[in-house]
């Protein structure tokens, strides 16, 4: 078994999402695939959170617009000539009526906690693994949705949870036997997110989904883990900062793991 993770870029959009599909489809082993967000949703959802308890409406409203339309976006740019379609554009819509309730509960509280935006940084995993898992299906690969939340057991430390590792190995080998994971091979799941012990959602922390990544393979016992960016390698400078970066052709693994840390 092999764990696949990808990050916010790789799923930004319809055609990131048909790049990791094809990297996904591949593959022999089976597999479980970890996705973040889609790249500025979770900022996003964060200054929704924000407008909602400061009773910005026009801005709220806004935001969440934007939000929905992306989503849309990308299942109507996946789907929209297959017989998943529908049952794609229902799953998303579902979530974001979810979404839309939680914030206007924000709105009328004109108060936030760390348990809100844990709630609420959630959705953006919900929609892109559901969008990704109905992708998979309209292109004829089986494959079964995990809510992570169901194996993921944390403290309650809301924004940056520790995970129970214990009762999180069982329920996910749990979760894989109810769900046929060994028949179907291929099981998607969202990064960064899980649940404390009265089932509330809690996050692993900004940039939680590497994390998740290497404890699900740790708990399953993966072979491998691999961790999936969308650049051609390390390069010289961060590219958002300097302009004339190059990618460095070799590296040591001593050097790789100096830069880690
Ligand atoms: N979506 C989360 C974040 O933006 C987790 C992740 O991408 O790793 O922090
Ligand atoms: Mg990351």
């Amino acid at each position: 078994m092999i764990v696949l993770k990808f990050g916010g870029t790789s799923v930004k959009d319809a055609t990131a999402m048909r790049q990791v599909f094809s990297i996904v489809s591949n593959n022999k082993d089976e597999q479980i695939v970890v996705l973040s967000a889609c790249s500025g949703i979770t900022d996003s959802l964060i200054i929704l959170l924000n407008y909602a308890w400061q009773n910005q409406l026009s801005e709220m409203k806004a935001t969440l617009e934007k939000i929905s339309k992306h989503h849309y976006q990308v299942v109507e740019d996946l789907l929209v000539d297959s017989n998943y379609y529908e049952d794609a554009k229902l799953a998303v819509t579902k979530l974001l009526d979810e979404l839309d309730k939680f914030i206007e509960g924000i709105y009328f509280l004109k108060e936030s906690t760390p348990r809100a935006l844990d709630k609420i940084m959630s959705f953006g995993e919900l929609l892109s693994t559901t969008i990704f898992h109905y992708y998979c299906l309209s292109q004829g690969m089986q494959s079964i949705w995990l809510d992570a939340r169901k194996f993921m057991k944390t403290d309650s430390n809301f924004n940056s949870a520790n995970v129970n590792f214990d009762l999180s190995r069982t329920e996910i080998a749990n979760y894989l036997e109810s769900t046929q994971f060994s028949k179907v091979r291929l099981a998607i799941t969202q990064g960064f997110i899980g649940s404390d012990s009265s089932g509330r959602t809690t996050t692993l922390g900004r940039g939680g989904s590497d994390y998740t990544a290497a404890i699900v393979g740790n708990m399953v016992a993966a072979n491998e883990i691999q961790i999936w960016t969308d650049v051609n390698g390390i390069l010289t400078a961060d590219p958002r900062v300097a302009k004339s970066t190059k990618t460095i052709e070799i590296m040591e693994f001593n050097e790789v793991r100096q830069l880690a840390y």
